[in-house]
């Protein structure tokens, strides 16, 4: 019987930074789930306590190898991969003074990597807790969104693309792994490497125009709530209910109607297209408009005026029982003109 994880733990715990770094913990403080693969290495995730849920990370994970007694890889909910991780340093020391290698005789859960899941633990887990975290939405100034994919951390997402169109790539890893990854999200990431203005592997994204931003938008439908406003932090979230959106046509001059979209809330912002997409905050509803982009646009910003002619046109092909998916109601103020 060995302490856990000693080697690792005098490796840093000499440090003037780890001694600083390290909250204090007693045992039982943190609890542990631990899995074998096939290679028989030990993955095992830590959480605090009920009672140490403030003072230390949702988890920390390691993946360990019994024959070399040394801990391959660690990864922190916080943290990530960072070496001067706190929590990763704490969780040595704990495991040094509270935890022996005596743990690995209890039988350990076997994985099964390959067969029944679709991908090892730490990729379900990652695309589990992934999102992708969206830039410029309600910016004018920009003619550009960005998408950021930081959170899926080290994926090699121009590797992902060649896998998605069917070509061969080296990384095993991520060919073993990657469909984890939902088809929507596959869709999406396909999408934005395809309609991309630019992609910056450094910066870990990818930007797309505005005018593309609309089609995105139906495929980021399907990711309700795993989508972040990288500005607010707030994620972004779909309705499921048809906006009450209702026009009103008024009477602008002599010859002129003023026709303007009637709100219930404030909107932040819009994107014209086949549906278009209003944004309530964090908010998006999605109305089918029988207009062509620029006139949702002007709609929208208040500025669309129109003969008597094409009022009637309007208010015919918004009326007519074959859109049955526009769910606008025409109001009328100046009854002169009915
Ligand atoms: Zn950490």
């Amino acid at each position: 019987m060995a302490r856990l994880f000693s080697k690792d733990y005098h490796e840093l715990s000499n440090s003037w930074y780890f001694n600083h770094a390290v909250i204090p913990l007693d045992k039982d403080d943190l609890w542990y789930w631990l899995a074998a693969d096939e290679a028989g290495r030990y993955q095992m995730r830590f959480f605090p306590s009920q009672d140490k849920t403030e003072y230390f990370s949702e988890w920390v994970e390691v993946l360990y190898d019994p024959i070399e007694e040394k801990i391959l890889r660690h990864r922190c909910a916080e943290c990530k991969h960072d070496d001067s991780c706190r929590h990763y340093l704490s969780l040595l020391r704990y495991a040094y003074l509270n935890l022996s290698t005596d743990v690995f005789i209890e039988e350990a859960l076997q994985t099964c990597d390959g067969d029944a899941l679709r991908g090892n633990p730490r990729w379900l887990d990652l695309a589990h807790d992934a999102r992708l975290s969206v830039e410029g939405i309600y910016d004018p100034n920009t003619d550009k969104i960005r998408f950021y994919h930081t959170a899926f951390q080290d994926l090699d997402v121009p590797a992902l693309i060649h896998l998605i169109k069917g070509q061969k790539i080296e990384d095993e890893g991520l060919r073993a792994n990657y469909l984890v990854l939902d088809d929507y999200e596959l869709q999406l990431f396909s999408f934005l490497s395809e309609h991309r203005a630019a992609y910056s592997a450094k910066g870990s994204f990818w930007s797309i125009y505005k005018k593309d931003f609309p089609a995105a938008l139906a495929l980021m439908e399907h990711l309700d709530g795993r989508i972040e406003i990288r500005e607010t932090g707030e994620l972004l979230t779909f309705a499921s209910t048809k906006y009450p959106l209702a026009l009103r046509i008024e009477r602008a001059g002599k010859e002129a109607y003023a026709l303007s979209a009637v709100l219930v809330d404030e909107l932040s912002t819009w994107y014209a297209g086949y549906p278009s997409w209003l944004f309530f905050r964090n908010k998006v509803h999605k109305v089918y408009l029988p207009f062509k982009d620029d006139v949702v646009n002007r709609l929208f910003s208040q500025d669309m005026l129109l003969s008597a002619r094409t009022w009637c046109i309007i208010a015919a092909s918004c009326t007519r029982s074959s859109c049955a998916r526009i769910s606008i109601w025409i109001l009328t103020a100046g009854s002169s003109f009915l």
